[in-house]
């Protein structure tokens, strides 16, 4: 099964709305010489409040290379969640996926896998894309629980979810000592925990299911890193943070992908 490579940048808490357009169109402009069809999915993420600006950006460019991506989303529809944002409202605002389950979500916002899994069950629902991020602390790594804290992650937020869903879903690899730390975890060592969150789907599902859900690597991925990233059997693209907000170094990336 040839699965599409993605190429995700998560812009974080950055860019006013200007900032937004001219970051999308530049890298919009970095990837104009290229074939739609021969790029991955490009995918990029801006904060709220410019999700209006970078859409527009997309629509008046109309290249239809690049797509949108929300940060989060509450799992109600409407009502009384001060500060939330629905999946229907992103949808409206131009999202087709949605990243779930950061580590810095987790870490600074408290958000559990029985949330991850309520907001993955309405993405679906809502007929969008969830990112589901998952990944070991340092602390965890060195006692030996990468592999048992990550298959605890993605079996708990998969839960209730069909095989037909699953196979949609993309899951973010990443180890939280990698992430903005310039550390990026060893090619090989982050296909090896890929392709155990591979097996993990297909024990939970079947091997169909396995083969096309895209799980990407993400921690301090960077132009210079992509090419050997991809050569490897189960990763299939990249969730980017620092190197996602110049059009040049995420361009470089798409274009490593290809
Ligand atoms: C991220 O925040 O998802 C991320 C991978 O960040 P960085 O690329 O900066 O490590």
């Amino acid at each position: 099964m040839s699965r599409r490579p993605v190429i995700a940048g998560n812009w974080k808490m950055h860019n006013l709305q200007q900032e937004a357009a001219d970051l999308t169109n530049g890298i919009m402009q970095e990837l104009r010489a290229e074939d739609k069809a021969a790029l991955p999915e490009v995918v990029i993420a801006p904060t709220f409040t410019a999700l209006y600006a970078a859409n527009k950006a997309l629509k008046d460019c109309g290249c239809g290379k690049v797509r949108l991506a929300a940060q989060n989303c509450y799992f109600e529809t409407k009502g009384a969640f001060t500060g939330e944002c629905s999946v229907e409202m992103l949808k409206d605002a131009g999202c087709e996926y949605i990243i779930i389950g950061h580590s810095e979500r987790r870490e600074y916002f408290g958000e559990t896998d029985e949330m991850v899994n309520k907001k993955a069950v309405k993405i679906l629902a809502e007929g969008l894309v969830p990112i589901i991020c998952c990944g070991e602390s340092l602390e965890q790594r060195e006692a030996g629980v990468t592999d048992y804290h990550i298959a605890s992650q993605i079996t708990k937020a998969l839960r209730g979810i069909s095989a037909a869903d699953v196979a949609k879903s993309i899951i973010a690899y990443e180890p939280i000592w990698a992430i903005g730390t310039g550390k990026t975890c060893d090619s090989v060592e982050a296909n090896r925990v890929i392709s155990m969150i591979r097996n993990v789907v297909k024990g939970l599902y079947d091997a169909n299911t396995a083969d096309a859900i895209r799980i990407l690597y993400g921690g301090s991925v960077k132009p210079a890193t992509i090419k050997e990233q991809m050569a490897q059997s189960d990763i299939d693209g990249a969730l980017v943070g620092g190197a996602s907000l110049t059009a040049d170094s995420f361009a470089q990336i798409v274009k490593g992908a290809m």
